[in-house]
Order: structure tokens, then sequence, then C-alpha cells
């Protein structure tokens, strides 16, 4: 598949005032969704203007670009950092000019089928300024807004176009509008404030704004935020939906609802359901922060072991996660991790983490935890083995990364140099997260794909566009 690899932040807003102090902040209430590009599309009373680039938020909006807004109604973005895929290009929100006015895109997600369009738009004359999915989309948007002159008309056949992941905020001339693909794999919901409404990705937006939550967007809807009115066209409703399980294992905040289930919580069912199915004598329970708290707590919780700090955080070192190879990815690991002595020595310790995906960050907690005194470690994580790839928007790309490829559970935690490691299972995951099994995306644990990838199983037989 073409193009970087991103799960992203969006947000959009239309106010009866300035939405320069609102996206920004919104923008940095959601950064940790992304931290490669910031950028913020806005409607200035004539045309739509963009301020973008490389870095996070408040580097890219500095004062002097951040006055530089003025406007009532606006989209942004943050993009994810995906190893190889740096550049102002792909940064968002992407904008274009067309017969009847601008519009502007902030995308998170991935079209699955966005190689096949791209060759057969190439095929068709059309020229690409990027390599980008969220381009297509834009691309295709502009075409139909101007054969149907109804954005929600031409919004609902990009739709029955594009396959795959997608939340978007999109402008069109000083409306905004939201969208969220018919199985809802990343989040985005509605809020209210007293100048108006707006989008975000995670409700956590909502409580920072002061604001009132309204509604999730949900799988498949459309919706529209003037300042008065939120109007949510009918959606295009599959009989299930995928929401990304990931979303709540690692990647939104602990503070967020995501469609009715705090993150917080989950993070904590799966930590008390992992003590549960992988219960271990131990002197005591330490989460690899910040990620793994939550399930750390909860395994405590159940396991009646005590819950102390056993790692401090350097805050200020960049995501080791990201890093091109493994050496920089090992050494980054222990400028931003180090043991706490007090609570390693002479005990029986079980860290707790949200997942694995190479191994590489338990494999160097395991080696200092024993550097630093520890009797005996054990492993415990709150997201069944990583096996296949993810297509719908989260940095998991390759079966040849994960540690979890062609090896038992004892041969990982040789690998890592447990004492034991446990994994909780994928009925248990199902069960701390509140949702049938079939409305879930567990692509990266089961194998089995919620839309048709070629190559791949998938879970449903037909396509998604005999749905519409
Ligand atoms: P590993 O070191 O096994 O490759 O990755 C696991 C660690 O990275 C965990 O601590 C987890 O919190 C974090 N992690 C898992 N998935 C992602 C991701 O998609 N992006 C980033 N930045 N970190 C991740
Ligand atoms: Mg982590």
């Amino acid at each position: 598949m073409s193009g970087p690899k991103h799960s992203c932040g969006v947000v959009g807003f239309a106010l009866n005032t300035n939405i320069a102090p609102f996206i920004y902040r919104a923008l940095r209430v959601i950064q940790h969704r992304g931290q490669e590009s910031a950028g913020v599309s806005f409607y200035d009373g004539e045309g739509i203007q963009t301020v973008k680039g490389s870095g996070l938020v408040h580097e890219v909006l500095d004062a002097e670009r951040l006055a530089s807004i003025e406007g009532k109604s606006g989209i942004g973005h943050v993009r994810y950092s995906t190893a190889g895929s740096k550049g102002d290009l792909n940064s968002q929100p992407m904008s274009v000019a067309t017969l009847h006015g601008q519009m502007a895109l902030a995308h998170n997600g991935d079209i699955t089928n966005a190689d096949e369009l791209r060759r057969s738009y190439l095929q068709k004359g059309w020229a690409f300024l990027t390599d980008s999915d969220s381009e297509i989309i834009l691309r295709l948007l502009s075409r139909d807004s101007s054969s149907y002159h109804d954005p929600i008309r031409a919004i609902k056949n990009v739709m029955s176009i594009i396959d795959g992941a997608y939340s978007l905020t999109i402008l069109i001339g000083d409306r905004v509008f939201g969208v969220r693909d018919p199985y809802g794999f990343h989040p985005l919901c509605v809020g209210r404030l007293s100048e108006g409404y707006f989008l975000a990705s995670e409700s956590a937006v909502v409580d920072i704004l002061q604001g009132e939550f309204v509604c999730d967007v949900g799988p498949g809807e459309i919706v529209e935020i003037p300042p008065d009115s939120v109007k949510i066209s009918p959606p295009h409703k599959l009989s299930n939906t995928a929401h990304c399980m990931f979303e709540w294992v690692y990647f939104a905040r602990p503070d967020s609802v995501l469609d009715g289930r705090e993150t917080y919580q989950v993070r904590r069912n799966i930590g008390k359901i992992l003590a549960k199915e992988c219960p271990v004598d131990a002197d005591v329970v330490i989460p690899v922060p910040d990620s793994g708290r939550a399930h750390g707590l909860g395994f405590a919780e159940e396991s009646g072991i005590s819950y102390e700090e056993g790692f401090m955080k350097n805050r200020h070192v960049e995501r080791t996660f990201i890093l091109p190879d493994q050496k920089q990815r090992e050494a980054g690991v222990s400028l931003k991790l180090n043991p706490i002595r007090s609570t390693i020595q002479g005990r029986r310790v079980v860290v707790v983490d949200d997942s694995i995906v190479r191994g590489t960050t338990l494999r160097k907690l395991v080696q200092m935890l024993r550097k630093a005194g520890a009797k005996e470690v054990h492993v415990r994580i709150g997201c069944p083995p990583i096996i296949s790839p993810c297509y719908y928007g989260v940095d998991m790309k390759s079966r040849d990364q994960f540690v979890a490829t062609n090896r038992s559970v004892d041969e990982i935690a040789d690998l890592i140099t447990a004492d034991s490691l446990g994994y909780i299972s994928i009925k248990g995951l199902v069960e701390a997260l509140g949702f049938s099994e079939q409305d879930l995306c567990l692509a990266c644990v089961t194998g089995r794909y919620p839309t048709v990838i070629a190559g791949e199983s998938h879970r449903f037989q037909r396509r998604l566009d005999s749905d519409f």
C-alpha cells in the first residue's frame, strides 16, 4: 500500500467568534495522536487559509502564526509520526480550490483501496501532488461537489467509493462537516460550547474546552456543525461496526470516552481480567508508564499485589517506538525509562504494559529490572499477541517486525528474558471492552479483517459498497 500510514487526530469548529484560541487548545489536547505535524485550515470570510508544518502544535502554531488565524469556522489536524514518512507535503489539512469554492480536509485513518483508486484516476489523467490517501478523498470530494452542488450528497458519494478507515473533518467554504466511516474504526465526537459547536477525535477536548458532550459521530454518519444546530444525516448503517480496539488499549487518552467507553476504565478492566487469566505470585506490580498505568492498576486491584512506581519516565524524550533502527530504539528506551531501585531490589516484580509489538521495550526493561536487583521479573500484557499488520491507520505494518510472529508465548518470554509472560486473551479483551466481538476490529490480533484486503482473510463476505 502506498503513502504514509497514519493514525492522527482531527478537530473542526463552527463558532460565532474567532476559532483560533479554541482550535489551538483542542489540537494540544489531542497532541498524543500525532507529533509529526500539525495544521489548521480556516475560512477567513473570503476563502480558506491554511497554516501547517512539521512539529508539535505549539511549535507550528507559534504566537505569530496563531495570530494569523482569524475566522469563525475551521478544521485542524495532528499527524502521527511513522518511520520514514516525514515531509511537509503530506501534512494536513489539505486544501484545494474548485469551481464552487475552496475546501479542506483533515483525515484520521487509512483508505484501503487508495492504490486501486489512485491507479484508476491516474489512468483517467488526474494528477496528484502527494502519495497520501487523504488527497484522493479530497480530489473525489471536489469532483463530486462540482457535479452535485450539495456537499452532503457529494460526501455520500465519496463514501461509496472509498474503503477502510476514515474519521474526517471537512471545511467546504465556511461549512464544517464531520464524517466517520461505516465501520467506525476511529473515534469522532461532537461537542457544544456557548460559542458554537465542534468536532474532535476524543472527548477529552470537550472537558478541557469546558464544553458539553453532544454525541459520538456514529459509524457511517455525516454531521454538519453550524453554530446553532447539529444536523445528522441518515447514517450508512452496516450490520456490524469495527471499532479499533487499539484506541482503548493504547492510542486514546485515559480520560476520553469513546463510543460510550472510558479508556481508563477499559484499561483497568483489562488489567483485572489479565490478573485472573495469568495470575502470578509476586511482591509488587509496576506499570510501564504512561501507557501501561491503568492496566497495571487493574492487575494490582484484582491480584491484591501492591501497586508501586517502578520506573521513572523522562517526559522530554521523544517516542522510541518510531525511531528508525533497533539500536536507537533500545538506547531510546533506557533514556526514557529508569528503574526505581527501592521498588525493585530483592523483590518479585510483575511489570505490566499495554502491548508488545517488536518486543524492544520489554526486553530492555526486563534487563534493567534485573540489573536493579529484581529477584524475579514477570511480564503481563494488556493486548493479545500482535500478529497481523494494521491497514486502518495504526503504525503496525509488517509481520516480520512483530515479535509474536511464529513464536510461542514461552519463546517470547525467553527472548525478552522474563521469568514468565502472560497476554490477555482475545476473549478477555473483548469482555473488558464491553462490545460484541463482531463490533470490534481485532484484525491485528486475529488476522481476520473487517474489510476486504487483498491477500488477507476477512470476517465479512460482502464488500462494503454492497451495503449502500
Ligand atoms: P515494542 O517495544 O514492543 O515494539 O512496542 C511496545 C511499546 O510501544 C509499548 O510500550 C506501547 O505502549 C508502545 N506502542 C505500541 N504501539 C504503538 C504505536 O503504534 N505507536 C507508538 N508510538 N507506540 C506504540
Ligand atoms: Mg508504552
